[in-house]
């Protein structure tokens, strides 16, 4: 009952008449084997173990768990534990089997990072962007943070050492802004102000989203969800008042250049671009309604961040994120037709 279509996707390939590159064909592409691309290594290296557990029913909870998962990750039971926008009744489909379509966002992420980076140019998938799942486990329609599981595989295999993740969903990219912190208090990134010549990869987020609206304040998503632990902000965090449109392409641009002083002048191996069509003014969620962007705008924002990469020779990776109602096809094809 959440109004996410099914055909974005489709949508945007019939658009622009090009036959997309599916997830086989990309395996070939890559010289990789048909089957899953990610195992459970990749997703502890991100998450924590007991919520790995979990969805592989391996915690006490069983079977159990993996459903609590998804239910709370697509927030399907209200406070008192009853179903909200969701009927179990009407289920044609175990709800179980949503973790295994997860598995293969998450695989199109990684996908898409490996082919950017063997092109040394630019690739587009049409899926991924969980940018909401946190370490604990998911929330906002996001299970895994395919993110932060792609960036952190790329980065053990050797293939990029800095990471950029741009992210211009409407909603605060809140998860990956949490794994990143995390991953640097492990000592598993570098932190930004660290000098010296330590081997430890770098990841830094940029977040430009609404100030207010989903996900909720601090103090709200504390009542929301007891037992959460505070949203931590990204490494430049940019929140967009309602009203505020005109702002939002000069700080996007002020934005980037504050991803490269942090990186202390470098530029990344790789950057990731979380590129949500909800700020699109003509977007089905009620909680993305706080930013309204034009198509013109929506266009001009992504060949901003698009040109920027282009100009320096940098990999770019671009997940497709938020998006919903019937018309949030459009900004992404309006984006690719001009690319
Ligand atoms: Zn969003």
């Amino acid at each position: 009952m959440l109004p996410i279509s099914p055909s974005r996707a489709d949508h945007v390939a019939e658009s622009l008449a090009v036959a997309p590159l599916d997830m086989a064909a990309a395996a070939g592409k890559l010289r990789l084997p048909a089957g899953p691309v990610l195992n459970r290594e990749d997703i502890e290296r991100v998450h924590s173990k007991d919520f790995t557990a979990a969805l592989y029913g391996e915690s006490p909870g069983g079977k159990r768990s993996l459903l609590e998962a998804l239910l709370n990750a697509w927030e399907l039971i209200d406070e008192q534990g009853r179903p909200h926008r969701y009927e179990p009744e009407q289920a044609t489909r175990p709800l179980e089997e949503l973790f295994e379509k997860v598995l293969v966002q998450v695989g199109g992420t990684y996908f898409a990072c490996r082919l950017a980076l063997e092109a040394e140019g630019f690739c587009y998938y049409l899926g991924g962007g969980l940018h909401h799942a946190r370490y604990e486990g998911g929330t906002g329609f996001c299970l895994l943070n395919d993110i932060m599981i792609a960036a952190r595989k790329i980065q053990a295999e050797g293939r990029a050492a800095l990471v950029w993740v741009v992210d211009v969903d409407a909603h605060k990219g809140c998860g990956t802004a949490e794994l990143i912190h995390l991953a640097r208090l492990r000592g598993e990134l570098r932190p930004p102000d660290a000098a010296g010549n330590t081997p430890l990869p770098r990841i830094f987020g940029l977040s430009i989203h609404m100030a207010r609206g989903w996900p909720l304040d601090e103090e709200t998503l504390a009542k929301a969800r007891p037992g959460h632990a505070p949203l931590i902000p990204s490494d430049v965090e940019i929140p967009i008042e309602a009203g505020g449109e005109a702002r939002y392409i000069p700080e996007l641009a002020e934005g980037l250049r504050k991803l490269k002083r942090l990186s202390q002048a470098a530029l990344p191996d790789l950057v990731i671009v979380v590129d949500g069509a909800d700020p699109y003014e003509y977007d089905g969620l009620p909680s993305s309604s706080l930013l309204k962007l034009t198509l013109e705008q929506c266009v001009r924002r992504d060949r901003l961040i698009y040109d920027y990469f282009k100009q320096r020779n940098i990999p770019q990776a671009w997940i497709m994120a938020g998006g919903y109602g019937e018309r949030a096809w459009e900004p992404v094809s309006a984006f690719l037709s001009t690319v």
